[in-house]
């Protein structure tokens, strides 16, 4: 993919990084964190989007929130692009240095500054991988609830700055809702602090949930402060399988009907379940009798009361058409269930090509939306591969290039998701549930802003980075 491929609202003119810039860098960050060769430059030139590829022209990896401010005030001033790096396992193409310049990694600034028991909160550097802030807390008997599929890899920086969601968003919420404030840096150096160490704040505009969600577009966060929950003790995993996509989908809205609020609930669909079992080598569906499948996890203090709401579940589900329900308990059973699920994503990528399209509408409307997504495709000749947070509303489109030419897909993939995307507002939806805008939505914002809600946005950008010099090219 080229720079001129990307449709662009304006025209970017950066100076290219020199000799005396690097030197400028060596002495700030040390010369053991500035990397040009082109190993490092490859490796930090992609994420999990499409088949992307975008090099910066040097790979910093500063240490402190004060390394990042110096780095920045220079770049403003010598007008040099500077785009945030987190884990790398972005969709949207968040992380990619479309304009070269310095591409910045928070890999090296991945402390737990401090895990606060009593106010159940926790205080984190941005290069904080998910999974280890999650296995920390929970040696406390606690939990920060966002839960990505990539949170093995993903930086909690990274989730902020998408204002990420994952399978558990459906009964605790998103990134958004965990954050209570942050320590940022500003295109020009300047350090501040949004937010505070309180549940509540009506003290003026709230710029900890502007920067949430901003893809590093504002500013670089440098320090997080998370909300935390009680673990709950106990949970059980059910893997339903049903005869129609139709069906299961359907479900999925009956279940929050009869008053059940699970703790995830995913929808995988056949060519789905098909995809993750080839890639594990694990063949436990048989999926010639399975139209998709639900997992659905229950939680909670109280082991008989799970049971109780399993029960209703059960009652729930009799009216449609399923094959046996399997019932995890132990944590390696549930882990066996969850692997199906987690691996899709690379499962869909080892595949070849693909174009992932990251929908969300009211979760009693994802019926509808599952049928025109497979009408559309099909009226394309398109594979399209779904799985998704159903209980969320949130459904991932896979689109699959294998056995296309170039010329038909470049030509006819952007209609058939401009189609999808059209349904979706249809629907009262939206383009992305979670993966952020980045450089692969803005040609299809037209669809759900206006002109005057882009221009909003566009004057917010203004203000916090006036010579557009970090991460540009993304949203807009
Ligand atoms: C297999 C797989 C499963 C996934 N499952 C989910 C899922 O269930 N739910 C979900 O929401 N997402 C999911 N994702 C998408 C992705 O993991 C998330 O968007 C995640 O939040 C990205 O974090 P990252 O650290 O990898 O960030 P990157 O991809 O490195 O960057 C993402 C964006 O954040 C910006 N950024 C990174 N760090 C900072 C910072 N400190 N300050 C400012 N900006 C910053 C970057 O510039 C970029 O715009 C999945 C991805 C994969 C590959």
């Amino acid at each position: 993919m080229q720079i001129s491929e990307l449709n662009f609202s304006k025209t970017f003119n950066y100076k290219k990084i020199t000799i005396e810039d690097i030197a400028y860098f060596e002495q700030v960050v040390g010369k053991e964190n500035v990397f040009c060769d082109s190993f490092t430059i490859a490796e930090y030139a992609h994420d999990w989007t499409e088949d992307f590829y975008f090099p910066a022209e040097v790979i910093l990896k500063p240490k402190s929130t004060c390394a990042i401010s110096q780095i920045l005030s220079y770049c403003n001033h010598h007008i040099i692009p500077v785009t945030p790096i987190g884990g790398r396992t972005g969709l949207s193409g968040g992380m990619l240095p479309l304009f070269g310049g310095v591409g910045l990694s928070l890999e090296k600034m991945n402390r737990i500054l401090e895990i606060d028991t009593q106010n159940l909160q926790a205080t984190v550097e941005p290069g904080v991988i998910t999974q280890v802030l999650q296995e920390a807390v929970l040696e406390h008997g606690l939990m920060y609830p966002p839960d990505p599929s990539s949170r093995g890899s993903c930086f909690i920086g990274g989730n902020v700055a998408e204002n990420a969601g994952g399978i558990h968003a459906v009964k605790y919420g998103i990134t958004r809702e965990y954050i209570l404030g942050l320590e940022a840096v500003l295109p020009s150096g300047e350090i501040i602090q949004t937010g505070a160490k309180v549940l509540k704040n009506s003290t003026g505009y709230n710029l900890t949930q502007l920067l949430i969600g901003s893809e590093g577009t504002l500013a670089i966060i440098t320090k997080i402060i998370v909300k935390l929950l009680p673990a709950p003790k106990y949970n059980i995993l059910l893997s339903v399988p049903f005869s129609s996509a139709q069906e299961a989908i359907a479900a999925v809205g009956t279940i929050f009907q009869v008053g059940i609020i699970p703790s995830a609930i995913e929808f995988i669909e056949k060519d789905a379940i098909d995809f993750g079992q080839e890639y594990l080598g694990i063949f436990t569906y048989d999926t010639e009798h399975i139209g998709a499948l639900l997992l659905i996890e229950l939680d909670g203090n109280y082991l008989e009361e799970i049971w109780k709401e399993a029960e209703k579940l059960f009652q729930t589900l009799e009216k449609f058409t399923l094959q046996e329900i399997r019932v995890a308990e132990s944590q390696n059973q549930k882990e066996e269930l969850w692997k199906l699920r987690r691996c899709l994503g690379e499962a869909v990528r080892r595949n070849g090509i693909y174009k992932e399209v990251d929908t969300v509408v009211p979760r009693a409307r994802l019926p509808e939306l599952l049928a025109k997504v497979k009408g559309i495709c099909r009226t394309y000749g398109l594979q399209s591969v779904c799985y998704g947070h159903a209980g969320d509303g949130n459904l991932h489109v896979n689109i699959i290039k294998s056995g296309i030419s170039d010329e038909y897909w470049k030509r006819e993939v952007p209609k058939a998701v401009r189609e999808i995307f059209l349904e979706v507002k249809r629907l009262e939806g939206m383009l992305s549930g979670e993966h952020g805008v980045g450089c692969v939505l803005p040609p299809f914002l037209d669809i759900v802003f206006s002109q005057a809600e882009i221009a909003l946005m566009q004057g917010i950008k203004k203000v916090f980075d006036p010579k557009g010099i970090l991460n540009p090219g993304k949203i807009f």
